[in-house]
């Protein structure tokens, strides 16, 4: 892992890492950004490896432009005026996912949402356009630690697992951009940030806070639990499939209906859970099993998911 200032050489090289699902941490003006390619699973579960996360919560989306969005997300005329007002800049929007959609379904957390951003910072830019795809960047710090503003920051916080630092100098903003969900009617500010709700409102009307139930954790993958979980029951720790169960199989499985991983690898696993719960989630089928998956590294925050898919519905 090197820290490299970010020059035009350096940028192309960074996409060409992106490109082949290696992970560059990359300044914007809010935080520094570690950046994987958002359409490849592996890629979005690295980044959930490197940061040791306990659960998978949504990642924001980065995009060159608001035109790229149109392939991901129903982009509609209140997202379209707020790009045009308010990107490049530190506010992302959270929008339906087209069903065709290339984006990852793990950087989504399995929602039907993605969330966007087209970031303010010229290093971004140059390094989205050279990558040609939307690139997923949670903040790149370790789980649980402040948000880096500068490469040094980002050095420290790994031992490993990203491929380039891009050394674009310290972040302009600091703080973490405004999250707007447009999905609901009115829509609702999911997190404050650089974009105030004053500014939002005086081109939308209103914007409402997040539910009561919210409060206290929007930030959280808790806030979304209801929306993760799969329509069919969830058994765990499953040996086998009983009638009309689908088996989601971990390790070598004979019988199993799909497989996380047969090498039971847990980034492999990380990367097909929510596309093969998807597909489990339907006749002929009456229920899904699930074999156990091992509870260190990446094995936490699948267990913390499938926990929450098994869990008794209200
Ligand atoms: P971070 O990447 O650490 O800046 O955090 C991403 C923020 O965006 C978190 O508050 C997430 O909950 C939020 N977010 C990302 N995607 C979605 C989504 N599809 N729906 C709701 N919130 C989202
Ligand atoms: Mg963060």
């Amino acid at each position: 892992m090197t820290i490299i200032p970010a020059t035009a050489a350096a940028i192309k090289q960074a996409a060409l890492l992106l490109q082949t699902g290696q992970l560059v941490a990359f300044p914007t003006e809010t935080v520094y950004g570690l950046g994987g390619d958002a359409t490849n699973d592996r890629a979005v579960a690295a980044i959930f490896a490197t940061k040791s996360r306990p659960s998978f919560n949504p990642l924001i989306i980065h995009l060159p432009d608001a035109a790229s969005a149109a392939p991901l997300v129903h982009f509609d005329a209140a997202a379209r005026r707020l790009a045009e007002k308010f990107w490049p800049g530190p506010l992302t929007l959270v929008l339906p996912r087209r069903p065709d959609s290339p984006v990852s379904l793990l950087a989504s957390a399995g929602l039907d949402s993605i969330a966007i951003r087209v970031p303010a910072h010229p290093v971004a830019l140059a390094l989205l356009q050279a990558a040609g795809r939307p690139v997923a960047a949670p903040s790149a710090n370790p789980s649980g630690q402040v948000s880096p503003t500068t490469a040094r920051h980002v050095a420290d916080g790994f031992d490993g697992g990203l491929t380039m630092i891009l050394d674009g100098g310290p972040c302009r903003v600091g703080v973490e951009s405004t999250v707007l969900d447009l999905t609901t009617t009115p829509p609702r500010l999911l997190r404050p940030g650089g974009i105030t709700r004053e500014a939002l409102e005086a081109e939308l009307g209103p914007v409402a806070l997040p539910d009561a139930s919210e409060l206290g954790a929007p930030r959280s993958p808790g806030m979304l639990a209801s929306h993760y979980a799969p329509a069919l029951p969830v058994r765990l720790d499953a040996i086998g499939a009983g009638p009309g169960e689908a088996l989601l199989g971990f390790g070598p499985a004979a019988g199993a209906s799909l497989n996380l991983s047969p090498e039971a690898d847990l980034t492999e696993a990380a990367a097909n859970l929510f596309a093969m719960l998807r597909a489990l989630d339907r006749p002929p089928f009456q229920a899904i099993a699930v074999m156990p998956i091992p509870d260190h590294g990446l094995g936490a925050a699948i267990n913390d998911r499938l926990r929450r898919a098994a869990a008794p519905r209200g």
